[in-house]
């Protein structure tokens, strides 16, 4: 026991409470332990109480926990900076990418997905504050990004991700989520079928979870300080 069994039921009770808050069932919000910098024994506890979805952040990482885990029923999903010759390997491992944001990426995945697996999910990772340092896709250039990316064959489009800058209030927080939850109705009014937003994170998953988040990516809450 290192404390993540304890850390998982209490997040799991929070992501309850919000959703309630938010007049949302709480099945619709799902909890990505993000276990990137952590060792293999905390994703073993965390699986032995129930949790399947883990995120990475580092392809070799990754891919070696992956190869660790192969005989147990876990659901990989990337979110870290993917450079594109690192495609393949995420290709070939993992079962979402939540950090697209240019079609060549996308192109890529898809050329490389292996036979008889299922299309790998994608989310597109949007720059809602705009600024010039950040990843993501503006929201100028979403929706030609996201109508060529559903024309791939081994990618399937789910939804849309953010990582906005830090705010401390909730107010503030609730803004950038915002941003995303309405990116994402408009392209579904264009017909564009999507069902995910992945938005938020430890310290700020109740704004999103305000927002509509269906996915919360959580690392520090439950498996401590990396
Ligand atoms: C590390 C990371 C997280 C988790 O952050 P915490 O603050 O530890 O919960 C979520 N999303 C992304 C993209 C990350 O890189």
């Amino acid at each position: 026991m290192i404390g993540v069994t304890e850390n998982l039921r209490k997040i799991r009770d929070l992501l309850h409470f919000a959703a309630i808050e938010a007049n949302r069932e709480p099945a619709e919000v799902q909890l990505l332990a993000v276990s990137k910098k952590q060792p293999l024994e905390k994703i073993r506890e965390a699986y032995a109480a129930g949790q399947r979805d883990f995120g990475e952040n580092f392809v070799q990482e990754g891919v070696e926990k992956i190869a660790a885990m192969a005989n147990e029923d876990l659901t990989w999903h990337f979110i870290g900076h993917l450079q594109s010759n690192k495609t393949r390997l995420v290709a070939e491992n993992f079962d979402w990418v939540h950090t697209i944001d240019k079609l060549k990426t996308a192109r890529r995945l898809s050329e490389q997905r292996p036979d008889g697996l299922p299309p790998l999910n994608i989310c597109l990772q949007v720059n809602v504050d705009e600024e010039e340092s950040k990843s993501g896709v503006t929201p100028d250039a979403l929706p030609a990004l996201a109508a060529a990316c559903v024309e791939l064959p081994n990618i399937q489009l789910r939804g849309l991700m953010c990582l906005p800058a830090v705010r401390e209030e909730l107010d503030e927080q609730r803004v950038p989520f915002s941003v995303l939850r309405k990116l994402a109705e408009k392209l579904r009014t264009g017909g564009i079928d999507m069902d995910t937003l992945s938005m938020g994170m430890t310290a700020d998953f109740r704004a999103a979870i305000l927002e509509g988040a269906t996915i919360v990516r959580i690392g520090t809450a439950l498996f401590g300080e990396r």
